[in-house]
């Protein structure tokens, strides 16, 4: 346990527990999303911070599709196995295309095909 200053009492040279308070966005400057972490002693219960920092880059901030890619990107990884949600949907809709345009191709390897390609693209392994 590391000793320190407590960011609450302000009581110095005592052991110190971290509280992270964690935030539904990517940013630049934590992994894998945003948090603010705090430094308490035993006898304290921080409060979430009223404010926060975030690093972006501004090359996204002028860039709207890196965001919207970005959520993306995290629905179809979090989806990935679950039949009806927007993984499925997507893999089934490329399939039922490529099946249309290929008539010789399978419906499953039409599939396959669906997959590795939604794979690849948003970074699924
Ligand atoms: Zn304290
Ligand atoms: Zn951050």
């Amino acid at each position: 346990m590391k000793i320190g200053t407590c960011d609450c009492c302000g009581k110095e040279n005592i052991p110190l527990i971290r509280k992270y308070f964690r935030y539904p966005i990517q940013c630049e400057c934590c992994l894998p999303r945003h948090f603010e972490m705090v430094r308490h002693c035993e006898d304290c219960d921080p409060e979430e911070p009223e404010k926060t920092q975030i690093t972006l880059k501004t090359e996204d901030l002028k860039n709207p599709f890196v965001f919207a890619f970005k959520i993306m990107k995290e629905e179809m990884q979090k989806t990935r196995n679950i039949k009806g949600e927007i993984y499925y949907v997507w893999q089934s809709s490329l399939a039922v295309m490529l099946h249309y345009a290929a008539p010789k191709m399978t419906i499953e390897r039409a599939n396959e095909i669906a997959m590795e390609w939604l794979d690849r693209l948003f970074e699924i392994k």
